[in-house]
């Protein structure tokens, strides 16, 4: 059976986001053409400005809200303790870690992790940044602590012995979540208190 055209492109504009395969995106598409006009004009302009509206922070490369200074609220926060530094790989890693509250330092997102598969995968990571944010952070400061919580599985420990490699010229403290997080665990869906003890067990 083939679907119509509009229908058939949408199902494949969908299977292209993570976790989502051909049958859930025609139950995707079929849902949204139960839904009226305006649902629809409005789920497009959404979609429409969702880059124009958001920008990576120059600083931890999370996405946020556009601002002037084009630094997060987190970044710019003068709470936080801007001398340590939780390295993820994603943006609802951050999330997941400010909505425990267990941590007041600030972020550097890298946008992924290395794969086993691709080549050169850590040139499209924000690794470089990430070395000159941490040397500039070093050359006026002696306290700087970069703590690697890539998620434990095997791209993450890849990715975490990659940092810990680029960032053994500084002379700064790295380490890595502790126990508490279990094999192959993603920091996406760890709980608060998982995270807290990671945190805690760094070594
Ligand atoms: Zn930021």
């Amino acid at each position: 059976m083939a679907y119509p055209r509009r229908v058939q492109e949408l199902i494949e504009d969908f299977t292209r986001l993570p976790g989502i395969g051909p049958r859930q995106a025609a139950r995707f598409v079929y849902a949204l053409l139960a839904k009226d006009e305006s649902f629809l004009a409005s789920f497009a302009g959404h979609l429409g400005s969702l880059k124009t509206e958001t920008m990576l922070c120059r600083s931890c490369f999370r996405i946020t809200e556009q601002r002037p200074d084009q630094t997060c609220e987190i970044c710019s926060a003068s709470s936080r303790n801007t001398d340590k530094i939780l390295v993820v790989e994603k943006d609802t890693d951050v999330e997941n870690f400010e909505k425990s509250g267990v941590f007041s330092g600030v972020y550097h997102v890298l946008g992924g992790s290395i794969s086993t598969l691709e080549k050169n995968s850590a040139e499209k990571l924000h690794m470089r940044e990430l070395f000159e944010r941490v040397k500039s952070l070093a050359a006026k400061n002696e306290q700087v602590e970069i703590i690697i919580a890539t998620s434990n599985n095997l791209e993450g420990n890849q990715t975490a012995t990659y940092i810990e490699r680029i960032l053994e010229p500084l002379t700064v403290s790295v380490t890595r979540l502790g126990r508490g997080l279990s094999t192959g665990s993603e920091i996406e869906y760890a709980d608060p208190m998982t995270l807290e003890q990671a945190l805690q067990n760094r070594k």
